[in-house]
């Protein structure tokens, strides 16, 4: 087996990492993950799609896209490799990865790696995923965690056999404990997240009143 980054040194091929999410708020943790693949893939750019209607977040309520993706701008744009797509919240219907996916195939071609960034968390999911199997044909995925989550997502890789060897690869990040949640319900409780969001997300979240009620 030859990892995704001597594959790439010997095809030449770009390399682009995509961090989706449903970003309510983005914070901290995304950031770090995402700089940390971007520098071990050497990934030209990573790309965030904050989710129109994420489909496991179904009856739950979830912030405005605008918002959400104003939030996201706020937090990249000092990054010269991070960049933002809307794509997700200009689709209707649920905001579906393989939809994502075959449309970045489409505008990029066939000699551009796709590298999708997932938590510890969303990778443990991915056999759950909407058309897994083709995504994973289509994308590679980067399960970044700490050391003591690697089984669960040796277990995925093992669960997906050789497409699972090949496609799916594990990081070891300094991963850091924050959530949206837990920064939703610091908000209301009326505690601070500076330093979790960056300091412009806090600014807005105070500006617009978000996460109060
Ligand atoms: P929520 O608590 O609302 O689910 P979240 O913090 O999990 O929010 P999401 O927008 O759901 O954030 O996550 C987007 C992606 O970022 C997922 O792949 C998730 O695993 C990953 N992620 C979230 N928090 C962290 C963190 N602290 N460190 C690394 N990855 C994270
Ligand atoms: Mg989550």
């Amino acid at each position: 087996l030859i990892c995704p980054k001597e594959l790439a040194l010997l095809t030449g091929k770009r390399k682009i990492g995509i961090m989706g999410g449903t970003f309510d708020p983005i914070h901290i943790g995304h950031l770090v993950t995402a700089e940390a693949v971007r520098i071990e893939y050497d990934l030209e750019r990573v790309l965030f799609i904050p989710a129109g209607h994420p489909p496991h977040k179904q009856g739950a309520v979830v912030t405005s896209p605008l918002h959400r993706y104003i939030m996201t701008i706020m937090a990249t744009c000092s990054n010269p490799s991070f960049t933002v797509s809307s794509m997700e919240i200009e689709r209707p219907g649920p905001s579906y990865t393989i939809d994502t996916i075959r449309t970045l195939v489409e505008q990029y071609g066939g000699q551009t790696e796709l590298f999708f960034i997932t938590g510890a968390d969303a990778t443990g999911d991915l056999p759950t995923w909407n058309n897994i199997e083709d995504l994973l044909d289509l994308c590679h995925f980067v399960g970044a965690t700490r050391p003591g989550c690697i089984s669960m997502i040796d277990s995925v890789i093992q669960q997906f056999g050789t497409k699972g060897r090949q496609r799916i690869h594990r990081l070891t990040t300094p991963e850091l404990e924050i959530s949206s949640t837990d920064i939703r319900e610091r908000v209301r409780k009326g505690r601070s997240i500076k330093y979790i969001v960056p300091e412009a997300v806090e600014q807005y979240i105070i500006r617009e009143g978000l996460y109060r009620a």
